[in-house]
């Protein structure tokens, strides 16, 4: 039987952040190039036992989904919310 892989995430204003820990290698590229150093390390640790990454300040998100796309492992997803104003 599969096993369901974890996925963590935080409801922003302008997206939903997720991660998949099972994926992060803390490499700390997304961390890098997010270009308004929204995200920080967490306590949860990741593919080689590195710590993943976590938003510090939600409202901060744009949602460019740069973290996203620069992830050499695919490790985040990123949901745009609609906007409703
Ligand atoms: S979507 Fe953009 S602003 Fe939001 S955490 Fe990722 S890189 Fe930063
Ligand atoms: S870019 Fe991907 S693998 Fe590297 S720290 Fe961020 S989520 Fe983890």
């Amino acid at each position: 039987m599969l096993k369901e892989m974890e996925v963590i995430s935080a409801s922003m204003e302008r997206a939903v952040f997720n991660i998949f820990p099972a994926y992060c290698k803390g490499c700390g590229l997304c961390t890098e190039k997010c270009p308004n150093n929204t995200l920080k390390w967490s306590d949860k640790l990741g593919a080689y036992g590195t710590p993943t990454v976590i938003p510090r300040d939600e409202d901060s998100c744009i949602a460019c989904m740069i973290c996203a796309m620069v992830c050499p492992d695919c490790a985040i997803v990123i949901e745009r919310k609609k906007r409703t104003k």
